[in-house]
């Protein structure tokens, strides 16, 4: 008779996935405080890349990964005053766009990304831009932080892009301490108040892009100074 074969090990027990803390009372008035004086400040903000249309603001937020919003909207200003549409984009071509985004990073790359969905948008949508997450992320280029930007923006789904301002002023104002910009978007998600939501994500990244810039940020003028918990470092810098 085979001897029986030993039991596997039990397996160890699978980790909960981590919910954020809920805020306490005191915290979560402090988070209203904040997001409602962000909201008197800038009752609506935008995000400041130039678009025409969802196709344009697709391609400029694609264009925009490690580029500064000016440098992206240097190059679109002439890119969509000949190509503004998927179909116009194809017949320019990858050889034609280079010109066009050449001082910005990683252009061959993003050159043959938008030529890709470009094609993409004429043959399965029928030159429009999908405006659902799914959809849009499956598109060469667009990422999870694109479609998110792309659909905040356009005021479909209120989502919070983690870019490295909308990062450290999370840090700063003590809203996360995610170590990932998943786990800050998480945070961000679960503690901003719902009417604020759609706007959050300008305000903190024109927040971080102006005023608690990295090196030396500006708390003397900061208009959310008094509830920061990070301000007294600086301030004595
Ligand atoms: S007080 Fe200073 S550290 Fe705090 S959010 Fe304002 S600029 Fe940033």
């Amino acid at each position: 008779m085979p001897a029986a074969k030993p039991k596997p090990a039990p397996r160890p027990a699978r980790k909960p996935a981590k919910r954020p803390r809920r805020a306490s009372p005191a915290q979560a008035a402090r988070i209203e405080a904040l997001f409602s004086r962000f909201a008197q400040t800038a009752p609506d903000p935008r995000t400041e890349l130039d678009f025409k249309n969802p196709y344009t603001l697709v391609v400029a937020v694609a264009l925009s990964a490690q580029a500064t919003d000016k440098m992206v909207n240097k190059a679109t200003d002439k890119l969509f005053a000949v190509a503004d549409n998927p179909a116009d984009m194809v017949a320019l071509g990858e050889e034609g766009l280079i010109p066009f985004i050449a001082s910005i990073g990683l252009y061959r790359t993003k050159a043959r990304n938008v030529i890709a969905l470009s094609r993409i948008l004429l043959d399965q949508y029928g030159g429009q831009v999908p405006l659902k997450r799914e959809a849009l992320q499956a598109l060469p280029g667009v990422g999870r932080k694109t479609a998110s930007v792309v659909l905040n923006e356009l005021d479909i789904e209120p989502a919070i892009a983690v870019d490295t301002h909308v990062f450290r002023v999370a840090h700063r104002l003590k809203l996360s301490a995610g170590k990932t910009p998943d786990q800050v978007e998480h945070d961000l998600t679960a503690i901003i108040p719902k009417p604020y939501l759609t706007r959050a994500h300008h305000w903190l990244i024109l927040h971080g892009r102006y005023v608690c810039v990295a090196r030396k940020p500006k708390c003397a003028e900061c208009v959310v100074a008094d509830l920061c918990p990070s301000r007294e470092l600086f301030l004595g810098a």
